[in-house]
């Protein structure tokens, strides 16, 4: 008891307290969620779905949701850390409405271990981008500062060179096929880019059905990448 306020009085001192409910870190780590924290996140569990990086279920080899979609998606390997509930959909939301750019730091370091559980190498970490209005109402691009954070525990270098051009709105909102066509042309290469040979770690902080990230990866290869693969903080899951 006296060692552990101890701690939580140095942690709180260097300001290393767990940035979710300010309790002291897990483990004595600095940058780290604490232990009450870890214990509420529904952590993707290995064997995962090599199609979206979901938790499997059962002996089959892909996860219902892949199986009720039938869908091929363009990356090679998918890793996600968590899997959405209310809890981690709240986090998020500090994460991406309240600024708690801090949120960051603990998420790159637990999605680049989740990247390494799944044995999955790039040469380079795109982010997904940001419509330029929404980039504006917000100040920041989530996914840009969780790949930067990636990227440092990871060491490989980020770079922003997709660039988001039409407005798709709520894509939550559509079924699959008007998701689809409404993201049709959405993303392209900024500049004069040319990816062609890498290999590509595509990163966002939620996967639904994964058609933006499919089209982010088609925009990729297209343009020369070698493979894609896609890193995300949580996805959405059927149970
Ligand atoms: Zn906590
Ligand atoms: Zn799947």
């Amino acid at each position: 008891m006296f060692f552990s306020t101890i701690r939580a009085f140095f942690s709180s001192f260097m300001g290393w307290n767990c940035p979710i409910c300010g309790g002291a870190p897990f483990d004595g780590e600095d940058s780290h969620f604490c232990a009450e924290c870890m214990r509420s996140f529904r952590f993707v569990r290995n064997p995962v779905c090599p199609s979206c990086g979901g938790e499997l279920s059962g002996i089959l080899q892909i996860c219902p949701d892949c199986l009720h979609a039938g869908r091929k998606f363009p990356w090679r390997k998918a890793a996600a850390v968590f899997i959405m509930d209310g809890f981690v959909k709240d986090v998020i939301y500090r994460f991406k409405y309240r600024n708690q750019p801090e949120l960051a730091r603990v998420f790159g370091y637990l999605a680049a271990g989740a990247c390494r559980s799944a044995g999955i190498h790039a040469d380079l970490i795109v982010p997904v981008p940001l419509h330029w209005v929404r980039y504006l109402q917000r100040g920041f691009n989530q996914s840009e500062l969780l790949s930067e954070e990636i990227g440092k525990n990871l060491k490989i270098p980020v770079r922003s060179i997709l660039r988001r051009k039409k407005w798709t709105g709520q894509q939550a909102k559509l079924n699959r096929d008007a998701r689809i066509q409404n993201l049709s042309g959405a993303f392209a290469i900024s500049g004069s880019t040319n990816c062609k040979g890498w290999c590509i770690l595509l990163v966002d902080d939620v996967m639904t059905t994964g058609s933006t990230l499919a089209e982010a990866a088609r925009v990729l290869l297209d343009s020369g990448a070698e493979e894609v693969n896609i890193l995300v903080l949580a996805r959405r899951q059927r149970n």
